[in-house]
């Protein structure tokens, strides 16, 4: 078996590799059944099985209490951007929904609520500022909480924890009722770091995520909804997507993303053998530090993210000599380093060093990146 390049992707991304060689063995026969997962009856006992083991390994891995419910959607964080505010924004007759925008998705998500209700941005990190002494250009650090103008009568509040765009990660989730918010709960996207690090389910309302970047294959949508905010769909939501539905069956309303739904679940498995969430946490620490730490060393290559919010799943940066882009990208391709254009909206280039990224991968990279600055720096 040749080596596997190493996966930068933003996502879908890569996957671990003994998950793929799991769901390989597995693909005919799933456990002496005699189906693939993909062939199974979504309300068969094997099926059933497989999807409440992965609800539970999830509420394991971050410590959910009962009094949210897991649901595994379809749609994607996208389709999510409608289907908060269609379950949400009603709950208060006023019909707001308060958004802090501090990069590309973030913006999305307002922009898709406004069809829902009144839906303001509080917050925004679209002006240049300067934080902490440093000159910040746009959407290259994160809206102070502090400084939120959250309305008391609004529905909730949404945040994108990890900005996967512009490369911005929210760590420490703010504590609405340290805030003096305590009846406006927090929204939050955070499909591109899910699972990256524990995370504060308890400090928020909602939190969802896409699994295609950190949890699994593209197809299946997390969400972890407190059961009190369940309940006051607006008339127009589509059944499907009515939290108090979806909820009510176990994710089984109708058919759901199965086999998406196996995949996830063999990821979370293989998150909590590999040390569970500090375990993820201390390894992305080892990654993005060292990244970061060549970055800030270098004169050939720049990040221009405010240290204080630099993503550990998202590494945007720019050669100071941009002619140089295609070169990079050809010859980091010919190492067997994939992917790592930027996105179209920012340029340069992107490493998405997800879960399933190990150290080496980041190794290899910086030693792609010495050895082309040697040659054209
Ligand atoms: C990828 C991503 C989305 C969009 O996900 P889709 O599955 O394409 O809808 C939304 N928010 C964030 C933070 C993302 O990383």
């Amino acid at each position: 078996m040749t080596k596997r390049p190493y996966n930068f992707s933003a996502g879908p991304a890569a996957m671990p590799e003994s998950v793929l060689r799991q769901a390989a063995e597995e693909m005919l026969d799933w456990r002496g059944s005699g189906m693939s997962v993909m062939e199974m009856s979504h309300r068969g006992k094997e099926f059933v099985q497989i999807c409440d083991e992965a609800e539970a390994d999830l509420r394991t891995l971050l410590g959910v209490s009962d009094d949210y419910a897991v649901l595994f959607m379809q749609g994607g964080a996208t389709a999510e951007n409608a289907i908060v505010p269609l379950n949400l924004i009603g709950r208060r007759p006023e019909h707001k929904a308060d958004y802090v925008v501090s990069g590309s998705w973030s913006r999305k998500s307002q922009k898709e609520a406004a069809r829902y209700g009144d839906a303001q941005v509080i917050a925004t990190a679209a002006e240049a500022a300067v934080i902490e002494g440093r000159e910040q250009a746009p959407f290259t650090y994160m809206p102070d909480p502090a400084t939120w103008q959250v309305r008391p009568d609004a529905s909730y509040v949404h945040l994108c924890s990890n900005e996967t765009i512009d490369g911005i990660e929210f760590i420490d989730w703010p504590d609405m009722a340290a805030l003096g918010q305590a009846d406006v709960p927090l929204v939050v996207d955070a499909s591109s770091h899910f699972l990256s690090r524990p995370m504060n389910v308890a400090r928020t309302g909602l939190v969802y995520a896409g699994a295609q970047k950190n949890a699994g294959p593209a197809g299946v949508t997390i969400v972890i909804v407190r059961r009190d905010l369940i309940g006051h769909a607006l008339p127009v939501c589509p059944t499907a997507f009515d939290y108090a539905n979806v909820a009510k069956e176990s994710s089984r309303f109708n058919t759901p993303p199965t086999y998406a739904i196996y995949m996830a679940g063999l990821v979370f498995k293989w998150v909590i053998a590999n040390g569970g969430l500090t375990g993820m946490e201390a390894a992305n620490r080892a990654k993005a530090d060292l990244l970061y730490g060549y970055l800030e060393a270098s004169g050939f290559y720049r990040t221009r993210i405010h240290p204080s919010v630099r993503s550990r799943m998202n590494v945007p940066f720019v050669l100071n000599d941009e002619s140089h882009n295609d070169a990079f990208l050809k010859g980091a391709a010919a190492a067997g380093l994939l992917a790592l254009k930027g996105h179209k909206s920012v340029g340069g280039m992107r490493a998405s060093i997800y879960n399933a990224m190990p150290l080496e991968g980041v190794q290899a990279l910086i030693a792609y990146m010495k050895d082309f600055e040697t040659r054209h720096g």
